[in-house]
């Protein structure tokens, strides 16, 4: 067995001899079939939150209502859940209850796509009621039951399907491509945020592209926030290599470049981003749009943005450019690392340096000169060394030698 399923075997051992039904479902067991990296190991058992709760020394209860505990085993968490069926949902988003069952089968039932409703046991063996290593042999998404039915209980499933394009490079089941297309209008009623976590994950993956030309083919992109005006910007996005892009900062402002967004800020806040991205995203639109070709990086422009930022625009201006991501990148690392000081902070001198020298108290003038100094430091012009500096304002006239 395979180690991240190695390590978390004690827990499904532990469940076993005290009676409970014990498997690893979801995810895991899909990946390990298409022999991708393993994310979290879920594990599914008959045994009731509470029961769970006292089997092991350590548990955290994020949602025993809905079933989940975690069990901290050898200094890992991992999400144990009870067998769950749901019950009437509201809103196209949650059900109305959930329901412990103690069959692993009704488990699997009430999950998305057959490919996440595959159950291993112990010694390694599948529990594959719906046809999952099928579908997976197959490169197929298809929902487990009647797509129309899984898609209005929770709209959300259709933004996972198509980032599970995305991430896997699968094909959408005809059946269930044509009940997106059919319950898109539907997605009006899930959270931003829940839709925002699997959009991210829709730019992250390989297959973008294709991911992004089936937003627009279903029309999904219609109740996504701020894209419903730009069906065609989304078909031009869908042309571009987005694997270049490795960072949120890079794919956000990649985004809003292409699509052209008046004002990315409005347009990030309604996708409710934290601040952090939407003040990086900014800069680096600010950065992309004064920038027209990679020779426009001085010294000075390097040192003022910072390597992540100027990067981050680099790769966001030559992807859409269709230029040499990482030849760009090199020379801007190479550039960076020519520059004496990286930061102000490394400046050899400070305000009270400058105050002292010059005799005068404090004022705007100060950092004018500061800012006088950091660029002669920038282009070699005077070592970043005290004393030089010191000698360069002197032989400047800008200081009387006997001020020091
Ligand atoms: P990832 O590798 O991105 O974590 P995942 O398949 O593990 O993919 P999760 O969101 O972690 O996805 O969900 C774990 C499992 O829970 C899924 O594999 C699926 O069986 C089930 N699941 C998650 N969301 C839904 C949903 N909205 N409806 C039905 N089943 C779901
Ligand atoms: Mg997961």
């Amino acid at each position: 067995m395979k180690e991240p399923f190695q390590k978390a075997l004690g827990i499904i051992r532990q469940l076993k001899k005290h009676g409970y039904e014990a498997y690893f479902v979801g995810g895991a067991v899909r990946d390990l079939l298409l022999k991708r990296n393993i994310g979290d190991v879920d594990i599914a058992t008959s045994a009731l939150p509470h029961e769970v709760m006292q089997l092991f020394p350590k548990t955290i209860d994020i949602g025993s209502q809905h079933g989940t505990v975690v069990v901290i085993h050898d200094g890992i968490p991992y999400e144990v859940t009870t067998f769950r069926a749901d019950g009437n949902y509201e809103d196209h988003r949650r059900p109305e209850s959930v329901t412990f069952v103690r069959s692993l089968y009704e488990d699997l039932k009430r999950r998305d796509f057959t490919m996440n409703a595959i159950a291993m046991d112990e010694a390694g063996k599948l529990i594959d009621p719906f046809g999952g290593q099928d579908a997976i042999t197959n490169r197929m998404i298809c929902t487990v039951g009647d797509p129309k039915e899984r898609f209005s209980e929770d709209a959300l499933r259709m933004m996972r399907a198509i980032r599970f394009v995305s991430q896997l490079g699968f094909s959408l089941d005809e059946e269930t491509k044509q009940a997106i297309i059919e319950n898109a209008p539907l997605l009006a009623h899930i959270s931003v945020e829940r839709m925002t976590m699997e959009f991210e994950k829709l730019l992250e993956g390989p297959f973008a592209s294709r991911a992004l030309s089936l937003l627009v083919e279903t029309r999904l992109f219609f109740y996504l926030p701020m894209l419903c005006e730009k069906e065609n910007e989304l078909q031009t996005a869908a042309c571009y290599d987005w694997r270049k892009l490795d960072s949120r900062g890079q794919r956000w402002g990649f985004l809003c470049h292409i699509l052209r967004v008046d004002s990315p800020v409005r347009f990030l806040r309604a996708w409710k981003l934290p601040n952090r991205i939407i003040k990086e995203v900014e800069t680096v639109l600010r950065i992309v749009q004064t920038t027209h070709s990679d020779s426009d990086w001085t010294k000075e422009r390097l040192f003022a943005f910072g390597l992540e930022h100027a990067i981050a625009a680099e790769t966001v201006r030559s992807v859409a450019n269709g230029e040499n991501v990482d030849e760009r990148r090199k020379k801007l690392r190479e550039l960076f690392m020519s520059l004496p000081i990286k930061t102000k902070s490394e400046l050899a001198v400070r305000g009270h340096d400058i105050m002292k020298w010059f005799g005068k108290p404090g004022g705007p003038w100060v950092k004018e000169i500061l800012e006088l100094i950091e660029r002669a430091v920038i282009h070699g012009e005077v070592e970043n060394h005290k004393e030089r500096i010191h000698e360069w304002l002197i032989h400047r006239n800008l200081i009387r030698g006997e001020n020091c």
